[in-house]
């Protein structure tokens, strides 16, 4: 058996064990087992990777080539592990982001390096990886800038309001087509200087259409930005597996990539919204007629008040959103659930599927509390039944309970919430009123005869109340 033999032996194995992780991240009881055979998945493929790095030689002592790739993993894995154990659990969308725009990067590298070593040569195999070249430095370019947007508006370092740019849609769709005629002269060159001409003004192209298109996307649409990134970074690795004849590389890619494009859709389905009209953008734009309407004042309530209120209940939901996880209120809030629990009320919790600031948020952060699996219900489980309610508490959520939703216009119409509001009584927990979600939007349940409001740090106000229990 030669070293290539193995290898691909290996990369099968490796393959079969990311197909296996994937199956079980699908469910909370089986996500660590997945974890695992995607780590196991991992070693396996790199230790192949690096065999075959050392014994192909490529014109270097293998010590060389060694010491080069124990460097550049030393240097990742300081710069991964630091930001990894600095990152908050609501920090996660922008860090994925950045590392997102590293995979578009190295897909870009990868093209060009191909080009570089092998230039421009004839016959039919040749243009075939031209195009291969052409296509992986294009979807690189796009994820690459596309990534890096999406990290500054996650990061507030910019604005996450869409950027408008009238005729968007047709400047998109003149620079794909005219990708499209760059494709074709560049498979044809035959020069490689005309051919690199090609492919830088393509790049440049590209690296614009990445910024442009997420750009455009704003405020509620930015969940899905999230996963169709994380698409995009899946067929730019795969790309780059074409262009290294790696047959590992275009497995994962793929696997990235569709797994991507179906949560995107999943997500898209959850927000209703169609997946071409979010890539399209202009959704999110703050403004619109909700906004400035007068909907009367606001109630509060104190914690004392509300813990003897919840004594009295029978039925009590709660439906926690990003403000829990910026409190780091999970653990408080899976006291006060034994807590309510040991005396008899009946507790579950209501999980909008983009509530946080990442898929599964929530569903994270109350799995890492020790809140029982089987009393946290996904939004369509539970929206029926808010009419039976006695009191929900809104923790820290906002958009997602959002009543302004179904009024045609407000710049989140159609986006299914949690109807919260048809409960008896509703309590909202948020830091002021001054603040809107992060759509933008002004939220009328704050408003309404049966909401009261518990202003404060969500961990501090659900701790006061443990404190009252
Ligand atoms: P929102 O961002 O709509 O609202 C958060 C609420 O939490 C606000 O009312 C805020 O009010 C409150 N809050 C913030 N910090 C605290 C604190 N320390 N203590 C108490 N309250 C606090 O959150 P939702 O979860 O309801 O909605 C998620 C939004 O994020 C949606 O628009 C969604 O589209 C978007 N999004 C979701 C992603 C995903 O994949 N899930 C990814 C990116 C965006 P105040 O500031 O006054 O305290």
């Amino acid at each position: 058996m030669t070293v290539d033999h193995v290898v691909s032996l290996a990369y099968l194995i490796a393959a079969l064990a990311f197909i296996n992780a994937l199956r079980g991240l699908s469910s909370h009881e089986s996500a660590q087992r997945g974890n695992t055979s995607g780590i196991i998945g991992m070693v396996i493929a790199l230790g192949a990777t690096i065999w075959l790095a050392l014994s192909a030689g490529g014109g270097h002592p293998a010590i060389l080539t060694f010491l080069l790739i124990v460097a550049a993993m030393g240097i990742g894995a300081v710069i991964g592990i630091r930001a990894g154990k600095r990152v908050e659990m609501t920090g996660m969308p922008e860090l994925i982001a950045l590392l997102h725009s590293f995979v578009g990067l190295a897909a870009v590298l990868v093209g060009y390096n191909s080009f570089i070593v092998s230039g421009v040569e004839s016959g039919a195999m040749a243009r075939f990886h031209a195009g291969e070249i052409y296509l992986g430095v294009f979807i690189g370019a796009v994820t690459f800038t596309g990534s890096i947007v999406a990290y500054l508006k996650f990061s507030e370092k910019m604005k996450s309001a869409p950027l408008m740019l009238p005729k968007r849609n047709w400047i998109n769709l003149v620079t794909i087509i005219i990708v499209a005629i760059f494709m074709i002269l560049f498979i044809l060159a035959n020069s490689t200087w005309l051919a690199s001409i090609w492919l830088i003004l393509m790049t440049v192209l590209a690296l614009a259409l990445g910024f442009h298109l997420v750009a455009a996307i704003g405020g509620g649409d930015m969940p899905v930005v999230v996963s169709m990134l994380n698409s995009y970074s899946g067929w730019a690795a795969a790309a780059a597996g074409f262009m290294l004849d790696n047959d590992l590389l275009i497995i994962t890619g793929a696997l990235v990539g569709s797994s991507g494009a179906y949560l995107s859709y999943i997500m898209c389905k959850a927000m209703n919204r169609s997946f071409v009209s979010v890539i399209l953008g202009g959704f999110g734009d703050t403004g619109g007629p909700v906004e400035g309407k007068d909907y009367g004042s606001h109630t509060e309530i104190t914690a004392a008040e509300l813990a003897a209120e919840l004594r009295q209940a029978g039925k009590v939901v709660i439906t926690p959103g990003y403000g829990m996880a910026v409190a780091q209120a999970q653990n408080a809030v899976a006291d006060l659930t034994a807590k309510l629990r040991a005396e008899g009320v009946d507790v579950s919790f209501g999980i909008h599927p983009v509530a946080g600031r990442l898929p599964g948020h929530m569903n994270v952060l109350l799995a890492e509390a020790k809140v029982p699996y089987d009393i946290v219900f996904e939004m369509d489980e539970i929206n029926d039944d808010f009419g039976d309610v006695d009191v929900v508490l809104v923790i820290g959520a906002n958009d997602t309970v959002n009543p302004a939703a179904e009024e045609p216009g407000s710049p989140i119409a159609g986006m299914p919430v949690l109807k919260v509001w048809e409960a008896k009584r509703v309590i909202v927990f948020k830091r002021s009123m001054g603040n809107a979600g992060y759509a933008g939007v002004q939220n009328p349940l704050f408003f309404n005869d049966n909401t009261d409001m518990l202003l404060g740090d969500a961990k501090a106000s659900v701790s006061a109340i443990n404190a009252e229990l």
